[in-house]
């Protein structure tokens, strides 16, 4: 216990020092579930498993917090159990352990993981395969299985653009159904909308008041289409899908501080060397396009580069980025925590 006592201490010492700025950030859309932050490739292991090592860089970039997106109901089950392994009281006395199984403890200071509850719209065939009664109430019941750690309804929405694995109106029909939850739960929603926006706005016009608020991430709608939606008290979640072309970069310029997010989608939508943003990035990480240890690996997007979605974004509308992120941070808070001090 003693050892493990120092264990932490050491680990804390030193992330202290290298913790950039004072940035604080909340990842509103990060996969944590997903194998490739165990190095799982497409079902074979290409790499050993460096999840401690991807949360480590977050951490030192300043993400204090990590939304974990749960997609289906097995997937929010597994998200919140992940969520939920940071609330376990390590032996030596600070809460979680990312490494439960190892006798090294690699503790953080913040219990950091939250997850969501829902459907994404390219699995909601699973409504009808598992019947959508039967589905609902489980998605229910898991999202008030832990009112501390399930923090929104989602990921939920449309997506035209992947109707290849759930066909249209499936998706309209059970995006509806989970405002059922929103109702229930009062938590607000994470929401997915990607060439759908007429439909999408339709659905949620007509059942605006039966949701606290939401997000709609990974934005990459026109100026119109974020005024739209702002007009319905919601939020813009920003990431490097909504950060590809000039005409992406514009529209970044026209949304109010006070209604921005950002997040990574990580390990997808990182910031391409060929996306417009790209030149605006400043930070760097030691990247490898093959896995070593203590690198990042080439096109696995991670929770640090989170500061490379703000940095472009302060770039775009000549706003410094600590006052930006700030502001971003007020505003996630505002919408996921407010409970929380
Ligand atoms: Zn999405």
């Amino acid at each position: 216990m003693g050892a493990l006592r120092s264990a932490c201490r050491f680990y804390f010492s030193t992330s202290a020092k290298i913790t950039m700025a004072n940035f604080r950030f909340i990842d509103i859309g990060i996969n944590l579930t997903d194998s490739m932050f165990r190095g799982v490739y497409r079902g074979t292991q290409k790499h050993e498993d460096d999840f401690p090592q991807v949360i480590e860089r977050a951490l030192k970039v300043g993400v204090q917090k990590f939304i974990i997106t749960g997609g289906s109901l097995e997937d929010s089950r597994e998200a919140l159990r992940l969520a939920q392994t940071r609330g376990n009281i390590t032996p030596c006395g600070i809460t979680a352990a990312l490494r439960p199984h190892s006798n090294v403890c690699v503790c953080v200071c913040v219990e950091g993981f939250f997850s969501t509850v829902g459907c994404h719209p390219t699995r909601c065939s699973e409504f009808d395969s598992l019947g959508s009664d039967q589905y609902l109430s489980s998605l229910l019941d898991l999202s008030l299985s832990d009112t501390q750690k399930v923090v929104a309804v989602g990921e939920c929405g449309l997506d035209f653009d992947r109707l290849e694995f759930c066909p249209r109106e499936t998706q309209l029909k059970y995006f509806e159904l989970q405002f059922d939850l929103a109702e229930e739960t009062r938590l607000p929603m994470f929401l997915h909308c990607r060439n759908s926006h007429t439909d999408f706005l339709d659905i949620m016009k007509r059942n605006r008041d039966r949701c606290v608020g939401g997000v709609v991430h990974s934005f990459d709608g026109t100026r119109q289409d974020a005024a739209a939606l702002i007009d319905l008290d919601l939020y813009i979640g920003i990431n490097g899908c909504s950060l590809k072309t000039a005409e992406n970069l514009e529209v970044m310029k026209s949304i109010p501080s006070d209604r921005l997010m950002i997040e990574t989608d990580a390990p997808w939508c990182g910031i391409k060397n060929t996306h417009a943003g790209a030149k605006m990035i400043r930070s760097s990480f030691p990247t490898k396009k093959k896995w070593e240890t203590g690198h990042c690996v080439k096109d696995r997007n991670e929770p640090c580069h989170i500061i490379q979605v703000l940095e472009v974004l302060a770039a775009v509308r000549d706003e410094d980025p600590l006052d930006l992120s700030e502001t971003i941070h007020d505003n996630t808070t505002r919408l996921f925590f407010k409970n929380s001090s």
